[in-house]
């Protein structure tokens, strides 16, 4: 038995003060306060010093790191997972952007193999896979080459079961709404993105089971006050979720804030989209088959770009995306953490598993200074990454 005390809990739906978190077998046991829980007296005991405790980071759109891009080499998969909890990420879905098929199947085998002897690190908890059924005029930084026209066949192993969680296509494509409505059968999430939509074609993919929409505003058309398209559709539908990447340059911060006041902590998720560069200094890096150039602007953020100038993913971390989620819209600390925690897990299907503090869930926890930098976190239980003192 592990105990955790002295710790302000963010569950992230309430805040317990002088909170102890029980786990056992690398789950959660028992949860509250110091008052109410009593510490068996063989524990091993983790102070936590007053910080603030939260559940292990998700993000939902992640293209590599540390140099490698999971599209070109999903084998890095579980080699980039082992960095990933230093920035309090404990749970992910590698995304797999517009290439060959091959490179998805090879991704499900990676996943299929599961990690090396002695690994430990975020958990992969399956596939987003971006494309390739996306539309030209949105293509962003994918490779035009490998769009394809849905079709049925080509996602026949794309199940739960085979670690496909997420898929991301453009609902207006002839023949999309029957991909959405088998995906979506299967418990696959569905995103509409990468999209030409219009608003009555939103809605349409709502209907068929359309649950998310990834990166809000970017590689889908604007919106307008007499053409709401996909986007408007989006933020009106109170029963789909919205990705947003919060580095200042994929969408201004005051359409960020707009985005947080119409869709709230619960269906709003924080993606990073952050690709090799993620943890490296600026420099040539690939996504998928295609060079991607990292500068640092004038603020001193990485920003990255294709040639063409067209952005290629983020070189955000989730630590400082949740930061600037909270400076653009002023919102608390829980209600921002929300946004990486629970309500990915909650659109993932598996909220009583990850996302939440609660007795019964993996004890995938973040420790954070009250400025939000990230101490130490733990995966099922075990410590995966502690801050060296400067
Ligand atoms: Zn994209």
């Amino acid at each position: 038995m592990l105990c955790i005390q002295r710790a302000t809990l963010l569950t992230p739906d309430e805040q317990i003060d002088d909170g102890v978190l029980l786990i056992d077998r690398g789950r959660i046991v028992a949860i509250g306060d110091a008052a109410h829980i009593g510490v068996p007296a063989d524990a091993e005991i983790i102070d936590a010093g007053g910080l603030i405790v939260a559940p292990g980071f998700i993000d939902l759109q992640l293209n590599g790191a540390f140099g490698e891009d999971f599209t070109w080499a999903p084998e890095s998969i579980w080699r980039v997972a082992e960095g990933l909890p230093r920035w309090g990420v404990t749970g992910f879905l590698p995304t797999i952007i517009t290439s060959p098929l091959q490179k998805v199947a090879q991704a499900q085998e990676t996943l299929e193999a599961g990690p090396p002897s002695g690994w430990r690190g975020s958990i992969p908890l399956g596939l987003h896979c971006e494309g390739p059924f996306l539309n030209p005029q949105k293509k962003g930084a994918h490779n035009p080459a490998y769009l394809r026209a849905p079709a049925l066949e080509d996602v026949a192993a794309w199940t739960p079961d085979q670690h496909v969680r997420l898929v991301t296509l453009a609902p207006e494509l002839e023949g999309a709404l029957e991909l959405v409505q088998t995906l979506a059968q299967r418990g696959v999430v569905v995103s509409a993105g990468h999209s030409m939509a219009n608003y009555e074609q939103a809605r349409a993919a709502f209907a068929a089971g359309v649950r998310y929409g990834t990166h809000l505003f970017n590689a889908m058309p604007p919106l307008e006050h007499r053409e709401p398209g996909l986007p408007g559709a989006l933020l009106h539908a109170t029963e789909v979720t919205v990705g947003v990447i919060p580095d200042g340059i994929h969408v201004h911060p005051a359409i960020v804030a707009l985005a947080w006041a119409a869709k709230g902590p619960s269906r709003l998720s924080v993606v990073t989209d952050a690709m090799a560069a993620l943890g490296m200094p600026p420099g040539r890096y690939q996504i998928a088959d295609h060079e991607v150039f990292v500068t640092e602007d004038a603020r001193g953020v990485n920003v990255a770009r294709l040639a063409s100038g067209t952005l290629a993913g983020s070189v955000l971390s989730m630590d400082e995306a949740l930061r600037r989620l909270i400076l653009y819209t002023g919102c608390t600390l829980g209600q921002a953490l929300a946004t990486i925690t629970s309500t990915p897990a909650d659109l993932l299907g598996i909220g009583r598993e990850r996302g939440r503090l609660r007795a019964g869930a993996w004890a995938d926890l973040v420790f954070l200074t009250p400025t939000i930098e990230v101490v130490r976190t733990m995966i099922a239980g075990v410590t995966c990454y502690v801050r060296e003192e400067s």
